[in-house]
């Protein structure tokens, strides 16, 4: 199941790169694998898929010290502050960096640990009140301030759009955050003069993402099915 999920999957992602005149090979698939289980990621893990996505560090650290060590993990959640030692310690990639003070606290204890941490600053692109991310105006700001903290490489944007039945309507939002990414890399502000990575598309929107320049597709219930909580299954 999970396997031919997969596979689908990365064969919808072929084909929407190349309808796009685009490489398959500029993206990620981040399996997102929250409230999902050792044995479900395992699956994964076996059918080949090595980049996984988690947004409760607790969590995800269960799984992760348990877990083959070539996984590379994403840290897809709101961070706090108290979190962000551990957060530097088990994560390759922090996608959801919108303060300067989690940023200062990554810096030091990345430092610590003698390590740099790559992260991606989040956008909140629509405009919502109740999400997280930065507010577009603010992007050139934050990634320059950002530039203090040697040990913190930006790697690029991740987005999540307000939530829509029709793929569709996110399109535009898509748009706006690759257009941003390209005054961001204009203005050098991407970590070692690199093409800015865009992490957005999830399971409901992931063809849409694509063609407008996404390189990181965050799915999760496309690939495990729907998530059941702990609270229910007590
Ligand atoms: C849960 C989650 C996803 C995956 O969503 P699906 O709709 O299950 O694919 C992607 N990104 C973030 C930030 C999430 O929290």
């Amino acid at each position: 199941m999970i396997a031919d999920n997969l596979q689908h999957i990365l064969q919808q992602i072929q084909i929407a790169a190349e309808k796009s005149g685009r490489s398959p090979h500029e993206i990620q698939l981040v399996a997102v694998s929250k409230r999902k289980s050792l044995g479900e990621i395992g699956e994964a893990f076996a059918s080949g898929q090595r980049v996984f996505g988690e947004n409760f560090i607790q969590e995800a650290i269960e799984k992760i010290t348990i877990l083959d060590t070539t996984i590379c993990w994403h840290f897809i959640g709101h961070l706090q502050s108290n979190k962000a030692r551990l957060a530097v310690q088990h994560f390759d990639v922090i996608e959801t960096v919108d303060r300067i003070k989690v940023a200062r606290l990554l810096n030091s204890h990345a430092d610590e640990f003698g390590k740099d941490i790559d992260i991606l600053v989040q956008v909140n692109i629509g405009r919502e009140k109740q999400k997280s991310g930065i507010m577009e105006e603010d992007a050139v700001r934050f990634l320059t301030d950002l530039r203090q903290f040697s040990r913190v490489k930006v790697r690029g944007l991740m987005t999540m759009p307000p939530y829509a039945i029709d793929p569709e309507l996110n399109r535009p939002y898509f748009k706006q955050l690759k257009q941003l990414s390209e005054i961001l890399m204009q203005k050098d502000l991407i970590a070692d003069g690199k093409p800015a990575e865009l992490s957005m598309g999830m399971s409901s929107d992931y063809l849409v993402a694509i063609e407008e320049g996404s390189t990181l597709v965050r799915i999760g219930t496309a690939i495990f099915g729907q998530r059941v909580y702990i609270e229910e299954i007590k």
